[in-house]
């Protein structure tokens, strides 16, 4: 039987909030309860936005919170050079193509869909010819997106199992040709994540439900890319009374806040686990 693994994998943009802890609480104590591993990854790609002062933050919370790891912390950062070495091969078979496009630009397409993620790429670079790219590689920042449709082709019908042993068809499509490295970062979002769960050997991603829609997009890089997929298993949020998503612009509570303010971390924590949560905050 495969080890039960999970893990935790903020980015270190901001100070962990009370939903983040929530999260973290999750994952933990699926693993630990099955006898398993609880993981941290620090997914630190993003150079515009991820803060070291934040990432010794996230450590000090989640030791406050009790809610310890095993082994050593995985930085995204780090590990840039896997990344590159998986987009090749998506470009070497014709499964990615630079594109040059503003959001400005994709916004302003009248032909824009709405997609799970916000507008859908028009596909404005996807048929560039050889000679154009070429020319404008050399000369215009670019990112470097999935060409969904083939990528869907090759890859055939998917299936993602939920914690219910429950079979989910992956349908990526809807997303439209994702963005797998960024024109500011050396990967995207989905591409790091699908890397590092299987080279963690995540056996159960467990994570909220704003990251449901992802997890087809992540399915579907797994197959292309050849990687085992977990079980996926989507928490519900934390909320505020009147029902609106925990988010630190709506007041959330900062855990480092909550630890100045004097709070105590067990009951806090057992309060969690028993379904309570401080100031009205409940599960969406
Ligand atoms: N780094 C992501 C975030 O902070 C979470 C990634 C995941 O759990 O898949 O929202």
């Amino acid at each position: 039987m495969t080890e039960i693994a999970t893990r935790f994998a903020p980015s270190p943009t901001g100070r962990l909030h009370l939903g983040h802890a929530w999260s973290a609480l999750c994952a933990h104590d699926f693993a630990t309860a099955r006898g398993g591993h609880f993981l941290l990854r620090i997914e630190d790609i993003d150079p515009g936005r991820a803060r070291p002062e934040h990432v010794s933050g996230i450590i000090e919370d989640l030791l406050w919170l009790g809610l310890d790891w095993e082994g050593e912390i995985v930085f995204q950062s780090e590990r840039t050079a896997l990344y590159a070495m998986a987009l090749e091969d998506l470009k070497r078979r014709g499964l990615a193509y630079p594109c040059f496009c503003t959001r400005k630009d994709i916004a302003a397409s009248a032909s824009a869909p709405h997609g799970p993620d916000g507008p859908v790429y028009p596909g404005t670079c996807r048929s560039l010819d050889p000679e154009t790219r070429m020319r404008r590689m050399a000369a215009e920042p670019h990112c470097w997106r999935l060409a969904m449709a083939p990528a869907i082709d090759e890859a055939g019908p998917l299936l993602w199992i939920d914690g219910d042993g429950a079979a989910h068809p992956a349908s990526p499509a809807a997303h439209g040709d994702v963005v797998l490295a960024r024109k500011d970062a050396p990967v995207s979002y989905h591409l790091a994540v699908t890397i590092d769960d299987a080279a963690q050997a995540i056996s159960h991603v467990v994570r909220g439900r704003d990251l449901l829609e992802a997890t087809h997009v992540h399915r579907l890089l797994q197959a292309l890319l050849d990687l085992p997929t977990p079980v996926y298993i989507h928490h519900p949020l934390l909320g505020t009374a009147s029902g609106e998503r925990l988010a630190k612009r709506n007041g959330a509570p900062a855990i480092a806040d909550l630890r100045a303010g004097g709070t105590d971390a067990a009951a806090l924590v057992e309060a969690m686990r028993a379904g309570r949560f401080p100031d009205d905050y409940r599960m969406l």
